[in-house]
């Protein structure tokens, strides 16, 4: 198989975050990586290959290095969720002309890529168990095509195409059936049959939509793919394999993948980067190497993080957009993005280093910078270093339509990164 049917396999298998951190987890099971749990102590030695869950939405997993309890951590960092819509509970909304779902925007989405398109369910449920505060966390993917969120019609809109504002309450319900179903909890009917449940012992549930339409290939000289959740699964994808490519080669240092959840809205939940979820595993690790608070210093001040979240790629239609001297390309390779405010953590130290690791695995590195008179959005590296001090340079493969229900970016990039990522956890051969 090649690299670019494994991501397109691998953005298919995940249509929302929990599925995403969940099609994480059974590579790195199927590459021999051990679960390891919160609650439990923990016994490491080098060369061990472990991850740990957060919330079913996040993961992180780590290679132990051959360098002692301050061995540098090798750290490449992305995101799980993208932008959408999540199903509000009591969501049933039967009516005359159907029934539709009341679903709530997460993060911030093109609303209308998602207009007219056939729509699956996708997250979790969670069941009565015998203790309370532990449900049972079961995952569920209704994926046969479910929904669709109509648009109205140009005739009674003949100015839509100037502009049309959208309400994300009245505009943007999907429609499950054209029945009238009063009788019946729809989404829990349907979560109990795939589970083999009783409705009535369904809790609660976490579930979004996701477009049916599968990653393809696109183009006359097949250079570009187009998805859903590009952003940032083919840089969780990059990451991952990077990491099970090169977890077998002993490392001075502990390789690290960390992949955080809700970077949509702003990183601030315990699974995602703004809390001390990362520092808490990383710490444990040098401690279960016999090392103490001084040896995790040392490790955190030689430890290096590569931030990896898609990047603006230059737009053919729209070049006044972007900075006329720092515009990356589609098929220029992956690119650095750079801030003079620090909104992104790189800094000429962190980028020149990643420069030196893509040329050194032959690829070419881009850069990007705002437009200077647009905002331009955040990412995880500066978030993270609120709870770390690490050096790192936040960078990302150039996509078109950043939060498009379906984006588009390049094969050559996604090969480049994953050379440059596994070019990154072989630098220190123990
Ligand atoms: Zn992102």
């Amino acid at each position: 198989m090649t690299l670019i049917d494994d991501l397109c396999n691998f953005l298919d298998s995940s249509p929302v975050n929990f599925w995403a951190a969940e099609t994480v987890r059974l590579r790195l099971e199927k590459q021999g990586f051990e679960h390891l749990d919160m609650r439990a102590t923990w016994a490491l030695k080098p060369g061990d290959k472990r991850y740990v869950m957060a919330n079913g939405s996040a993961v992180f997993a780590f290679v132990v290095g051959d360098g002692g309890a301050a061995a540098p951590f090798d750290i490449i960092a992305a995101h799980s969720d993208s932008p959408g819509f999540r199903i509000k509970p009591h969501c049933q909304m039967p009516g005359e002309a159907g029934t539709r779902l009341n679903t709530e925007v997460y993060g911030g989405p093109i609303l209308y890529t998602w207009f007219d398109r056939p729509l699956g369910i996708a997250g979790r449920v969670a069941l009565r168990s015998d203790d309370p505060l532990h449900p049972d966390m079961r995952l569920v993917r209704l994926a046969k095509p479910l929904l669709v969120i109509p648009h109205l019609a140009i005739h009674f809109n003949r100015q839509v195409n100037e502009g049309n504002k959208l309400s994300k309450q009245k505009d943007m319900l999907p429609v499950i059936a054209l029945e009238q179903q009063n009788s019946v909890d729809v989404i829990r009917e349907l979560a109990a049959i795939q589970l083999g449940v009783d409705p009535d012992d369904i809790l609660d549930y976490e579930l979004g939509l996701n477009i049916c339409q599968k990653a393809t290939v696109v183009g006359d000289d097949n250079s570009m793919i187009c998805s859903g959740r590009l952003d940032d699964l083919s840089m969780v994808h990059a990451g991952l394999t990077a990491l099970l490519e090169s977890a077998d080669a002993p490392s001075v240092h502990t390789r690290v993948l960390a992949v955080f959840d809700n970077e949509e809205t702003g990183s601030g939940t315990k699974q995602g980067a703004h809390s001390p979820v990362l520092r808490n595993i990383l710490q444990r690790i040098t401690l279960c190497l016999g090392g103490d608070e001084s040896h995790f210093m040392r490790a955190i001040a030689g430890s290096f993080m590569i931030s990896a979240d898609n990047a603006h790629g230059f737009h053919p239609n729209y070049p006044e957009k972007y900075d006329p001297t720092n515009h990356p390309l589609l098929g220029g390779g992956p690119c650095v993005k750079i801030n003079a405010n620090c909104k992104y953590m790189t800094d000429a130290d962190s980028s020149a280093a990643f420069m030196a690791v893509c040329e050194r695995a032959g690829v070419p590195c881009q850069t990007f910078v705002n437009h200077s008179d647009s905002a331009g959005g955040s990412t995880l590296g500066n978030i993270l270093t609120s709870q770390l001090p690490l050096r790192g340079v936040d960078m990302g493969a150039p996509v078109w339509a950043m939060h498009s229900a379906c984006e588009t970016a390049s094969v050559f990039d996604h090969e480049a990164t994953v050379k440059a990522f596994a070019e990154f956890y072989n630098l220190y051969p123990a």
